[in-house]
């Protein structure tokens, strides 16, 4: 396993202009896994000027919509010939199972390039029939330089929602990892020129979101901010970034709903709502966080999901049988301990989980955690935990479960589990949401677009029509025809 350190700036490898560096951590151990540079202002301004300057240059802008898409498949191509370190490097730096990294993101970062490398030929505009004597067409152009700031759930999947689009409609992009997680984000820099994108098209800066972010949303060379992250922050984006009036897109947070009515298919419903909250440590912005269940299969419910929640083995994420890996790290550990109390003390039932554990005596580590009898006054039906816990609460009718879905200030996601076509579709068209899932969980495919509602942002990642809007702007130009 090769772990890079560096600043990736220009094709190559460069240290932080200060010269100071951050730890970064293995979370199933606590150990330093590596010392990495840490880019500040100066950094993010040598970053924004190299992708500017490659943003002009004719090795990118001249290429043609063919080449692009050879490059980006070319790309593709890497990542799936490395994805074994790739997925190890992902392992230790985010502490998830080495299974889900190696078998779920991998191959979708592999599928996420290629579908937008397919994308990078078929941007064009159209030609629009005007009064009077006029041509009028337009023409769809990249925005230039695209700062793409991301958070540590999904290190390497979210750099390439950002960066794989962003590339196919010809932009250049300053890519801030998290500072948790920066790992993987850089080896993609790296196997970026490696498959022969020119240097300075894809620059990635490693830093804190204070110092590094900041300084990118704020930069003047930056034309369009693409951010995903928590919801306070998103807010502090959309205000700095207002000065510049940069594009500004936000994917944030959620409390997203799981709704399960008496007539579902209750086998698949508790595996669904398991999933739903547990699947990647809970560290999932569409996490199903509240489970909403109908009053008459309810305490059944209850005591199922509660023994699925026994279930997941908490362990070492490289081991084969884990299936709860170690929290991003202390900090958030702290965080979903705290939320835990805070459950405890506003009433909740705890019936399962709820304590930290560790792995040989390290790491940090906490159990499949389901509360029961929650309020949707309580913090932990109101806030993002961001970790293994689940909130279920009853519901007595359509009605009241519509109502309880969208009593959030967040509408990321939504999951309905019935065998009843119309409660069903009723529900998807109610529940204020940009995804919904019925009689499924946590499903994503390159060419579907995910977004929020609410105060879970606004445009979309994934998909063509989405790219097409975030990542390129429209010129329209006028010929006149008589002389
Ligand atoms: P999370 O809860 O997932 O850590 P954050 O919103 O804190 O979400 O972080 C998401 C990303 O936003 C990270 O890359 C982080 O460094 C960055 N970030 C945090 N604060 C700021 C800020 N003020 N300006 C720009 N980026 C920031």
């Amino acid at each position: 396993m090769q772990i890079p350190t560096r600043l990736w700036i220009g094709g190559e490898w460069v240290d932080s202009d200060e010269g100071s560096t951050f730890p970064v951590r293995n979370p199933a151990s606590g150990d330093v896994l590596a010392e990495v540079q840490e880019a500040r202002a100066a950094d993010v301004d040598r970053a924004v000027a190299a992708a500017r300057a490659a943003f002009v240059a004719s090795e990118w802008r001249d290429i043609g919509p063919h080449e692009r898409s050879a490059l980006l498949w070319r790309l593709a191509d890497l990542i799936e010939a490395n994805a074994d370190e790739l997925a190890t490097i992902e392992t230790h730096d985010n502490g998830k199972p080495y299974f889900e990294a190696r078998r779920i993101d991998l191959p979708s970062v592999v599928e996420n390039f290629r579908y937008f490398a397919g994308m990078a030929d078929k941007i064009h505009g159209a030609t629009i029939p005007v009064s009077g004597p006029f041509l009028n067409y337009t023409l769809r152009e990249p925005v230039g330089v695209v700062g793409a700031i991301i958070p540590w759930n999904f290190p390497l999947s979210q750099a390439a929602w950002k960066v794989a689009p962003a590339l196919a409609c010809g932009n250049a992009v300053v890519l801030k990892p998290a500072e948790q997680t920066p790992l993987t984000a850089l080896r993609l820099g790296e196997l970026a020129t490696q498959a022969g994108v020119p240097p300075g098209v894809l620059n990635v800066v490693p830093g804190f979101g204070e110092t590094a972010g900041a300084a990118l949303v704020r930069h003047p060379g930056v034309d369009a901010i693409a951010f995903t992250g928590s919801t306070p922050v998103g807010k502090t984006v959309m205000r700095e970034a207002s000065e510049t009036l940069k594009k500004v897109s936000l994917e944030l947070g959620g409390k997203s709903p799981n709704v399960v009515f008496a007539d579902a298919d209750l086998k698949a419903a508790v595996r669904g709502a398991s999933t739903g909250i547990f699947y990647g440590k809970g560290e999932v912005c569409a996490a199903g966080s509240r489970i909403l269940v109908e009053r008459s299969i309810y305490d059944d419910f209850v005591g199922e999901l509660a023994s699925r929640a026994e279930s997941m083995t908490v362990g070492d994420p490289m081991e084969k049988t884990t299936r709860l890996g170690a929290i991003v790290s202390e900090e958030q550990l702290e965080r979903v301990l705290s939320y835990v109390e805070a459950g405890k003390s506003e009433g909740a039932r705890l019936v399962t989980g709820g304590e930290r554990t560790d792995v040989n005596g390290k790491g940090y580590f906490v159990t499949a955690t389901v509360f029961a009898d929650v309020e949707s006054t309580m913090r932990i039906a109101q806030e993002e935990i961001f970790g293994p816990v689940a909130a279920v609460m009853p519901f007595e009718d359509v009605d009241d479960a519509i109502a309880k879905a969208n009593d959030t200030i967040y509408g990321l996601a939504a999951g309905v589990w019935t065998r009843d076509v119309g409660k069903a579709h009723r529900f998807a068209r109610e529940v204020q949401a940009g995804t919904v899932w019925i009689n499924t969980y946590n499903r994503y495919d390159s060419a579907s677009p995910f977004g929020g509602y609410k105060q879970s942002g606004f445009s979309r990642d994934l998909g063509y029509e989405a790219a097409l809007d975030k990542y390129t702007q429209t010129k329209s130009v006028w010929v006149a025809l008589d002389d």
